[in-house]
């Protein structure tokens, strides 16, 4: 095969990411989507880039290698763009059970070699002179390796590459159907189009059910439209704040992040049971409200914060909660890539996803995560995975 012919369905952070691989090594690509650049879970998100809650051992050793691709990525860019914010991580926290398990992590990451730094009460009100930290919150720990993406920065800086190694883009148009045949594969086009070509990689997140069901195969992912905290999350933002702050703050009632313009970006993850797809969240009403009441305890300066937008973020998440990324069908022209953490994953997965089209070599850090573990089953067959919702998970 000279130059391969490849369809990446869905230009979210992940097909633009391994839309840019493939083509930067040769590979001829055309991405499928069916609205716009992200337009999916990538510009609803939290955004923060880490390893920090992550286990089993080989997919903390993912996401470590994630955080690495990002400040590669970063730091070779062409252009003057910075949309990786490598500002670190502060986690405290105030009720006892909790302290426990944050010490727990803590000495879990240190004995992994992830960088952690003690910071008292004192020193970080030196760095964020508006801060208020409860007088009973156990010690601070600082995560300096940690950062955050703006994920409209990386999505240009993704797309802008891929354009200039000639991928064309295809949108809005949706894949209505998968078809494998031993020498190619085919897809049937909401245009009433077909496409042709060598291979096909679904990159859309959390339709990937409905789009492995078009090949005739069971998938399972948490139900993205569930009212609950596993399928989804509410993220606030406010207007711009008279606060200092450049890091991701995870505190024990709200995680916290800068969003450009001295906006803030909220997370309520003990409200996230109440998320709802189905319906806009009032920015007046109940997670409103609490979101300005914790917003006002955590920071001076406050007082006349508003939120301007609530989105309920709706998460791509396998039913085990760990990534999918591999070859689903015998003739093996159909790849998956599903999963949660995409933010932190992306640039890493499109290098490696490129590497087993292209060079037929499976990176040993996918080891774990063929997707022949999901398939032909359903949610109901991985009961544990309820208890994977913590502030330190996504
Ligand atoms: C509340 C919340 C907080 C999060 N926080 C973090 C975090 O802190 N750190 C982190 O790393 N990750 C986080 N994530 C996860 C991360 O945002 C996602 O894993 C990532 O954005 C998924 O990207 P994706 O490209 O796979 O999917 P998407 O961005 O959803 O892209 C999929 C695309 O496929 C398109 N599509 C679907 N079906 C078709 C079809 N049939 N034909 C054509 N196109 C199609 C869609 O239109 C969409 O644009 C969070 C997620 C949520 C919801």
């Amino acid at each position: 095969m000279n130059r391969p012919s490849i369809a990446v369905i869905g230009a979210g952070v992940i097909g633009l990411s391994i839309a840019r691989s493939l083509s930067s090594s040769g590979a001829q690509v055309t991405i499928f989507e069916r609205h716009r650049i992200g337009s999916g879970t990538s510009s609803s998100t939290f955004a923060w880039v880490n390893s920090n809650g992550k286990s089993p051992a080989s997919y903390h050793d993912l996401n470590l290698a994630g955080m690495r691709e990002h400040e590669e990525l970063q730091r070779t860019s062409p252009s003057e763009a910075r949309w990786y914010m490598q500002t670190g991580t502060y986690e405290w926290t105030t009720k006892p059970e909790a302290a426990e398990r944050l010490q727990t992590r803590v000495q879990r990451l240190v004995d992994a070699g992830y960088p952690v730094v003690k910071v008292t009460a004192d020193e970080l009100r030196t760095r964020i002179p508006e801060l208020r930290v409860h007088p009973r919150s156990s010690e601070i720990v600082h995560f300096p390796s940690e950062g955050y993406v703006i994920p409209s920065v990386l999505l240009a800086r993704l797309w802008s590459e891929a354009r200039s190694n000639g991928v064309e883009l295809r949108a809005p148009v949706d894949v209505l159907d998968i078809i494998e045949e031993a020498a190619g594969v085919s897809l049937e086009l909401s245009t009433g189009e077909t496409w042709r070509g060598d291979y096909v990689v679904s990159a859309v997140g959390r339709w990937s059910e409905s789009v492995m069901k078009t090949l005739g195969k069971q998938f399972a992912m948490i139900d993205p439209d569930q009212p609950n905290k596993f399928a989804c999350g509410f993220l606030g933002y406010t207007d711009p704040q008279y606060v200092q702050l450049t890091s991701n703050l995870i505190t024990p009632e709200m995680n916290v992040r800068p969003d450009g313009g001295g906006r803030l970006l909220l997370q309520t993850p003990d409200l996230d049971h109440r998320a709802d797809p189905a319906y806009q969240a009032d920015t007046s009403a109940l997670i409103g409200q609490q979101m300005l009441e914790r917003l006002h305890r955590l920071f001076d300066n406050t007082s006349g914060a508003r939120i301007d937008q609530i989105k309920v973020g709706q998460r791509a998440r396998p039913a085990d909660g760990l990534p999918a990324v591999g070859f689903v069908t015998d003739a093996a022209r159909v790849y998956v890539v599903a999963t949660h953490s995409g933010i932190t994953l992306a640039p890493l997965l499109g290098r490696l996803v490129s590497g087993e089209l292209l060079e037929g070599t499976r990176s040993p850090l996918l080891d774990d995560y063929a997707p022949d573990r999901l398939i032909g089953k359903t949610v109901k067959d991985f009961p544990k995975f309820a208890t994977l919702h913590f502030p330190a998970a996504q």
